[in-house]
């Protein structure tokens, strides 16, 4: 949530001040009157006058503590416990350390030290409050998780926030504990056992934090945000958590994982500082060896780098640095190989770095869902390019693009196809859309569907990477495709491996009885091939024949030799 202070510089808000002490209410003054309407009072007594009578228009309080006739202490006890005027913020002017915990206890919203020093700092402090008391949403909004009771977000980075602000020697962790499948929970139990399984682990939360200063709260479904005092010991809390699960079911087994960003600086944003530790819990994705990772400074430079990606893809699209490569297929059946399709593989010629290859960038836009963009543009170049070979009389071999996941969330999928298709005097059979196994996990009505649509229009449709997900072998006996491509980890090993081969091998046989034809990509050397080739392998795409390579050397490699 974003606190708003653009009112705060437009109107005078009015303050109160309260010290006995002169020169400490002229000093506090002078730094104020240019942003603020203010009024003096000399000790608690007179200020509860004031505050009465202005309640409605006051803004803030900026109260001393040592002072005759009523203290500061006194004041904030009759402020605090009267309804009509707890709302206004109070901040503590104070020389004593101790005196800060009694006054926040009492209700103080944060407190400046005596004596005066930055008065930068003591206005940003000052207007950061009101504008915090201001903020309707923010009052509306709960402070609590139903759920869980833990704080809801916003409350969380407020707290944190001045945690760091009482505390500004201590050494801090932000962390992130998530449930990977949790989805599968509500799935295979039920919403209300899902419920139950959150409650539990923010149960176990609070006890771990419960003779500490930390803080959580639960941030998304199955994820929790814990910002504490610095420490090593994130499997004490990973056991915790774990063990309150099993209360609950013995027989449930889930992969909680813990991402850590220990030692915050505290001039990241905290929104930042848990984007941070959601990296490193990211890291722990299916790894069923390791429950806690620590951000450090490879990732560190990794997510800069994923920065620069993401700020330089648009310049990139624009000035053409996205190559498409194409790596040719090649018919097996004969005598000879002949090349029969390609697949359009995407390059980046960085300026800054290089030429970069698809894993290496693939996934950030996949997070943010720029791979959409990025995937419009390499279907656009190779159709473009099949429609040149078109109009230069060059034989068509139908190429592969690769379609991501959330490409088939747009309705208007078969549509931009078909236009580029036709606007390039092509037809939809030139085209196959390789569509990776691990997307067809997910929301499989919806996903049916537009693969479905995709069909209707005469598109063919290859399973990519077959094998490689959580999908049982059956998949392919009740989803609508056309080609399957095994996943490259099989082929590695099947000249050297009983097990890979096995695989391989059902897999042909099961695809056979189907007649849906097998591509093997990944085909490195002549064992791979010959053992690929007896046991009924149609497609061959791998370096064993070709590497991918610039449309213009590809069309070198059609040309019927003389
Ligand atoms: P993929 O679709 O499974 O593509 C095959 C990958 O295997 C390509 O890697 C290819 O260069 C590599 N390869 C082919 N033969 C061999 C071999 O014999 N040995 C080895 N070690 N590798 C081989 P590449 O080009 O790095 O692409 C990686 C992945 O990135 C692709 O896997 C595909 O999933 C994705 N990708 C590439 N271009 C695009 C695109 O334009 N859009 C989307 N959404 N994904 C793309
Ligand atoms: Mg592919
Ligand atoms: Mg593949």
């Amino acid at each position: 949530m974003q606190i708003n202070f653009k009112d705060a510089e437009q109107i005078k808000r009015l303050v109160l001040i309260v010290d006995d002490e002169f020169i400490n209410r002229e000093l506090l003054g002078g730094m104020l009157q240019d942003e603020y309407n203010i009024l003096y009072a000399v000790n608690g007594k007179e200020a509860l006058e004031i505050i009465r009578e202005s309640a409605s228009t006051l803004s803030i309080i900026l109260l001393d503590l040592m002072m005759p006739e009523m203290t500061g202490y006194e004041l904030l006890e009759v402020i605090k416990a009267d309804e009509a005027l707890k709302q206004i913020p109070v901040i503590v002017l104070t020389a004593e350390q101790d005196a800060e915990v009694k006054s926040l206890k009492l209700g103080a919203s944060d407190f400046i030290k005596k004596p005066y020093e930055n008065p930068e700092i003591i206005r940003a402090r000052i207007a950061r409050t009101i504008g915090f008391y201001e903020d309707r949403s923010f009052i509306k909004s709960a402070e609590r998780d139903d759920l869980t009771d833990l704080y809801s977000r916003t409350f969380f980075y407020e707290y944190a926030g001045m945690m760091d602000r009482y505390n500004t020697e201590m050494k801090t962790d932000a962390a992130i504990l998530n449930v990977e499948h949790f989805h599968m929970v509500n799935e295979m139990y039920g919403r209300s056992f899902g419920d139950k399984v959150l409650i539990a682990i923010g149960d176990a939360i609070k006890e771990y934090l419960a003779d500490t200063e930390g803080l959580a709260c639960r941030s998304e479904a199955d994820t929790f945000f814990i910002y504490m005092a610095h420490h090593d010991d994130y499997d004490g809390l990973l056991d915790l958590v774990n063990s309150k699960i099993k209360e609950l079911s013995k027989g449930l087994h889930l992969h909680v994982r813990i991402g850590v960003y220990p030692r915050v600086e505290h001039d990241i944003e905290m929104d930042q500082r848990f984007s941070y530790a959601r990296h490193a819990c990211n890291t722990l994705r299916g790894n069923y060896m390791r429950y806690v990772a620590y951000y450090d400074m490879t990732m560190r430079e990794r997510s800069v780098f994923h920065e620069h990606l993401v700020n330089d893809i648009h310049d990139a699209l624009e000035q053409g640095q996205f190559q498409v490569y194409y790596q040719p297929k090649y018919n097996i059946e004969g005598d000879e190989p002949v090349i029969c399709s390609a697949e359009a593989l995407v390059r980046w010629e960085h300026p800054e770095y290089g030429l970069i290859k698809p894993e290496t960038f693939l996934h950030v836009f996949e997070e943010n869902g720029l791979i959409s963009i990025l995937d419009r543009y390499v279907w656009k170049e190779t159709i473009e390019t099949l429609g040149r070979w078109r109009k230069d009389n060059i034989t068509i071999i139908p190429v592969s693009v690769n379609v991501s996941r959330i490409d088939l969330y747009d309705e208007g999928l078969p549509d931009y196809f078909m236009d580029l298709i036709e606007d390039n005097g092509l037809k939809a059979s030139d085209l196959l859309l390789e569509i990776t196994e691990s997307a067809y996990t997910d929301d499989n009505t919806q996903f049916i569907e537009a693969i479905e649509n995709l069909r209707a229009e005469g598109f063919r449709i290859e399973m990519d990477d077959f094998g490689s997900g959580y999908s049982s072998l059956n998949v392919i006996t009740t989803m609508p495709i056309d080609v399957i491509k095994l996943d490259m980890r099989f082929i590695e090993h099947i000249h050297e491996d009983d097990k890979a081969l096995l695989i391989v091998r059902l897999i042909m046989d099961m695809a056979r009885s189907l007649k849906v034809p097998v591509v093997a990509e990944g085909v490195e050397i002549a064992a791979q091939y010959d053992l690929l080739r007896e046991n009924g392998c149609s497609i061959i795409q791998g370096h064993y024949f070709s590497k991918a390579m610039p449309a213009e050397e590809l069309e070198a490699l059609m040309m019927p030799e003389d």
